[in-house]
């Protein structure tokens, strides 16, 4: 048998992908499964962006660009911050990356030596302890509470801080709470970073996905001093409904986004050619398809939190961003099914989709044994036959 590098017995698959292949499975053999998993919007890409990377494909533009990708879409990514949230950067603090995930490994990558810390707020991003622990750094967690929103405070994360932190994940909205951040903790946190000369690894791809009143703004639109520590990192995955196209981005300091260059260069080089013209009329023509998406989500929104008021053992807090709910589920822990009796959030996984028929993501692997995490990137009509089926299974919880 094959000796594997030690490095793979740090991470493990994402164990969400367990319950993706089972709901997949059950609807193979003709069983109506409600999916409540992806982690992708399911509007389709606007047509615009279509038509510009058929275009691109049709005039011949097939071969390599720039490692980082091609000079104009950098161009135009800081146009578009620059339009949009004041901030100025150059090309040369820009950088293209095979979506967001990617671009994040890469700032990873790029920033850590072994022993390097990172703090990772809980709950997280199932990719972030993950990938810290790849390019050889520790993931520090900073636990937070539903009671307090699934936020930190300033104060948490500067009592975390070591001589080896390197820096901290914040996002917000966050994946999978959908908590946000008010401006004053966002204050609080730049402060801490500037103090402590940390680095924010700001994950603002759900920015755009946001219910409250206004829109959201980048981190250092709140404290422009942060702007050198700041690593805006995001993409058009979520806001443009573009997660199969694989594009990502990071904004700021020079010498890591020349890092980050140099070890794509080694390595993916160029994100697509043709998705980088999709990606150039997207940036061009900004966000402003967005306000149907978000009526949409929201109403979806509201109808599951209606219904968890009425379903028995299930409590949720309002998400004000992103497109999913964490209810917690704590009420059906050691209550009994056909299956058995529920007790983590992989038992309340299970049951639902075998019950109910009803598949959702458990909450252990994001760091929230308590909750489970439901996408409601699927039409109203699934959603409510979803509620039903939820409503009807808890009830028969003995
Ligand atoms: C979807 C997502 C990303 C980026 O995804 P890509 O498809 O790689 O662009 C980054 N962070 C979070 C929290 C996400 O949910």
């Amino acid at each position: 048998m094959v000796k594997l590098a030690d490095r793979m017995s740090l991470i493990k698959p994402s164990p969400t992908l367990a319950i993706t292949a089972k709901a997949k499975a059950m609807k193979a053999e003709g069983i109506d499964v409600v999916g409540f998993g992806a982690g992708e919007p399911d509007f389709d890409t606007p047509d615009f962006v279509k038509e510009a990377a058929i275009t691109a494909l049709r005039e011949g533009k097939t071969k390599y660009t720039d490692a980082p990708g091609m000079p104009e879409l950098r161009d135009a990514l800081c146009a578009f911050y620059k339009r949009t949230e004041g901030l100025d950067y150059t090309r040369a603090e820009s950088i293209i990356s095979v979506g967001g995930k990617h671009a994040l490994y890469n700032i990873l990558m790029a920033l850590l030596s072994p022993g390097d810390e990172v703090i990772i707020p809980t709950p997280y991003w199932v990719s972030y302890p993950d990938m810290t622990l790849l390019a050889g750094g520790t993931p520090v967690f900073l636990k937070t509470e539903e009671k307090n929103g699934f936020r930190f405070t300033a104060d948490e994360l500067d009592a975390l801080v070591t001589p080896r932190t390197k820096a901290v994940v914040v996002n917000s909205p966050s994946n999978p709470s959908g908590a946000v951040y008010d401006v004053a903790t966002l204050k609080g946190i730049a402060a801490v970073a500037k103090k402590r000369n940390i680095i924010v690894i700001w994950d603002e791809i759900y920015k755009d996905v946001y219910y409250g009143e206004g829109r959201l703004r980048s981190l250092p639109h709140y404290d422009p001093e942060v702007k050198p520590l700041t690593l805006i990192c995001s993409g058009l995955a979520k806001n443009f409904s573009m997660t199969g196209w694989r594009i990502g981005w990071v904004l700021g300091d020079k010498e890591i986004v020349t890092a980050m260059s140099t070890i794509q260069g080694q390595s993916t080089s160029n994100p697509v050619t043709f998705a980088q013209y999709g990606a150039l009329a997207a940036l061009n023509a900004g966000t402003g398809h967005i306000g149907p998406w978000l009526a949409e989500f929201r109403a979806r929104r509201d109808a599951l939190l209606a219904a968890f008021e009425r379903i028995p053992g299930i409590s949720c807090l309002k998400p004000e961003g992103a497109f999913y709910v964490f209810p917690n589920i704590s009420g059906w822990y050691g209550k009994k099914w056909s299956g058995g009796v529920i007790k983590d959030s992989y038992d309340a996984t299970t049951f639902l989709l075998q019950e109910a028929r009803v598949a959702v993501v458990p909450g252990d692997p994001f760091g929230a044994p308590d909750n489970i995490r439901l996408s409601y990137a699927l039409g109203m009509d699934e959603i409510q036959k979803g509620i039903d089926r939820m409503a009807a299974a808890a009830a028969s919880l003995k």
